[in-house]
Order: C-alpha cells, then structure tokens, then sequence
C-alpha cells in the first residue's frame, strides 16, 4: 500500500521525521508530497525543502519526496496512493485535520486519511516554531537536524532582523 504524506515542511523537523520512520514500517512506500502552492509563506523553496527531506530520510528505502501542486487527493489519485497521511500532535491539530480529512472525503471518497502520533517529545514541534526560534538565535539540536539548522541560521541571517538585509 501506498501512502502520501502532505504538508509544507518549511523546513523538515524531527517531528515529521518521526512520523516518516513510523509511516515506512507500515506502508510499501512513503511518498512524501511537498506542497508547492501554498497560501502560507515560506521561508524556503519548494526545492529546498524537499531537497533537505530527500537528505533526512536518504537512509529509508521506502520514503520517497516529492513536490505536488493543486489538490492532495488529485495528486494521490495521480499516484495511485490510496492513503493521505497526517501527523497529529496536540489537540489544537485536531479541527483543522478532521475538515481537512472530511473534505477530502467528500471529494475522493476511495482515498482514506490516516493520522499517526509522534514521540510525546516531538508532540509540540512545528516548524512554525522552529523558524521564530532559530530567529531568535536558539539552538535548534533535538529540533531538526543539523544542516537544517545552518540551512535556518544562513536564511535568516541573509533576510537579516530589523530590515537591514545583507
Ligand atoms: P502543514 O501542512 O499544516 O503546513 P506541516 O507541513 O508542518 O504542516 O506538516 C505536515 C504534516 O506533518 C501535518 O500533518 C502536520 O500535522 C504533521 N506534523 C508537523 N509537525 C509534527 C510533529 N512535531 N509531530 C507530528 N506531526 C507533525
């Protein structure tokens, strides 16, 4: 069975890996599907997030990525994915998952949604977070891997704080 797993990954942090490591143990393969039209604002590319997921999870034969357009359950049909993948961390997910699954019911009923958990102490990561923290000069180690901390401390420094971009 083949799953997809969704979202923006600006950037990949220890709790979508997390996810990923429990998601291949279960499914033949893992596509993880990053979001190249998003709403939201990114802090990176749509290549470079998925080039910094391609290189957390190059160890994992199973887990492929890649970068989707439109809609989730289109691409999954394109796929031929019968599951959307989600991570749940804390309550405040719930809502937001439940329409989103809800809806993409509604609009591909032949493809289910599955959420998993992750680690209690990855339960309240996001990289929303991760982003406000690595701008406030934090050390990231435990977060996210290494070189996605530079990758964090490098576009930061570039975007640079109180408007004077270097
Ligand atoms: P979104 O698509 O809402 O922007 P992300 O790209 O950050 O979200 O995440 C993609 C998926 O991974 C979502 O299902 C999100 O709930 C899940 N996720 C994000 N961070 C974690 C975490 N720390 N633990 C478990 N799941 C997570």
């Amino acid at each position: 069975m083949r799953a997809i797993y969704p979202g923006n990954f600006d950037p990949i942090t220890y709790g979508h890996i997390d996810i990923i490591n429990r998601a291949v143990k279960i499914f033949d393969e893992v596509i993880i599907a990053v979001s190249s039209g998003s709403q939201k604002q990114t802090l990176f590319t749509p290549a470079e997030r998925a080039n910094m997921i391609k290189k957390s999870v190059k160890s994992l034969k199973n887990a492929k990525t890649e970068i989707f357009e439109g809609l989730i359950v289109n691409y999954a049909k394109k796929k031929k994915a019968s599951v959307i993948l989600r991570g749940l961390r804390m309550i405040s997910d719930f809502e937001y998952e439940f329409q989103m699954a809800l809806t993409n019911r509604k609009l591909n009923p032949s493809v289910e949604t599955i959420f998993m958990m992750p680690a209690e102490s990855y339960s309240y990561l996001s990289s929303k977070l991760i982003k406000e923290a690595a701008s406030l000069g934090a050390d990231l180690k435990g977060f996210v891997p290494a070189f996605v901390d530079a990758a964090l401390k490098k576009r930061l420094k570039r975007i640079a704080p109180f408007g004077k971009a270097k």
